[in-house]
């Protein structure tokens, strides 16, 4: 229960044969951090900024604090702030546009890519907020390596823009979501990005072809499904044959029931909602991988 995971939140994650996992956390707000001991996680695996993008959108300043806030709290533990996934089950006024099948539709880096206007000002406060810590970026929804590469050459013009005004920056590395199945499947398109991080919540909603958001087909909406277990194993494989990380930051990850799977498939690097932090490391010490 509770009581006896909350001993396993003060040490490193192992497995019950003594390999180490990595686990970070998910936040969705900068208040977030408030209540998490740094020391109790290796990092942030997600950070959501879909919370900026409220009733009004935000301007640069106010990304950038947020960000900041959220690396100085980390110190040199790693940071990865997702750009914006507005669009889906996530519509932001004045930016996500209506359509018939959202899911299937302008959400995320799509979105994002669509109206480079927003998506610039986003960039331009990771640019600046990226020296106060140890920050990645990435990009959600990615489905094909053309996308990463506009995204990329967005961030390359802007860093170059801030540059060229004296202004402090970094370019921090880039990495994607694993959520379309396109990217799980044929991930050899996409040997050039820093990392790669599993969105299972959407990868099993695309694989079954169950909305995450609709309860008559919640049945089906399950990342132990073979189909889906298959495809996280294939890509925690290449990510091993290419020497890129492979983390996974859905639900999934801090679910005990799913963490013996997650792991069987290949996976050692976890990013949970802060709730589940001490239950998912409980859980992973329990298997024998
Ligand atoms: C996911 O899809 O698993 C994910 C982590 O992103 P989100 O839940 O914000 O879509
Ligand atoms: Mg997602």
């Amino acid at each position: 229960g509770q009581g006896k995971a909350r001993t396993f939140l003060a040490r490193p994650a192992v497995t019950k044969t003594g390999t180490a996992v990595r686990v970070q956390v998910n936040i969705a707000d900068p208040r977030d951090v408030d209540t998490i001991d740094i020391a109790t996680c290796d990092g942030v695996g997600l950070m959501r900024t879909e919370f900026l993008f409220g009733k009004t959108l935000p301007d640069e300043e106010t990304q950038y604090r947020a960000y900041r806030k959220v690396l100085e709290w980390a110190g040199e533990k790693p940071v990865t702030i997702r750009t914006v996934d507005a669009g889906g089950d996530k519509p932001v006024p004045g930016f996500t546009v209506e359509e018939g099948n959202p899911f299937l539709g302008l959400r995320g880096i799509r979105l994002s890519l669509a109206r480079p206007d927003i998506f610039r000002i986003q960039i331009r406060a990771l640019l600046r907020a990226a020296p106060h810590g140890n920050l990645k970026i990435m990009f959600p929804m990615i489905a094909t390596s053309a996308e990463y590469e506009s995204a990329a050459a967005l961030f390359a013009e802007e860093r170059a823009a801030l540059a060229a005004r004296g202004i402090a920056q970094k370019m921090p590395p880039l990495g994607i979501m694993v959520e379309v199945p396109s990217v799980a499947i044929a991930p050899e398109a996409f040997t050039g990005v820093a990392f790669l991080s599993i969105g299972s919540n959407d990868l099993t909603q695309y694989v079954m072809a169950a909305a995450r958001d609709n309860a008559a087909v919640a049945h089906l909406n399950s990342v132990r499904h073979p189909a889906v277990l298959r495809l996280i194993a294939s890509v925690a494989a290449f990510g091993r044959e290419t020497g890129i990380v492979v983390s996974l930051c859905g639900d999934a990850g801090g679910d005990p029931a799913s963490i013996p799977s997650l792991l069987e498939a290949g996976l050692r690097d976890l990013s949970v909602a802060p709730a589940q932090l001490a239950m998912a490391k409980a859980a992973i010490a329990d298997v024998p991988v």
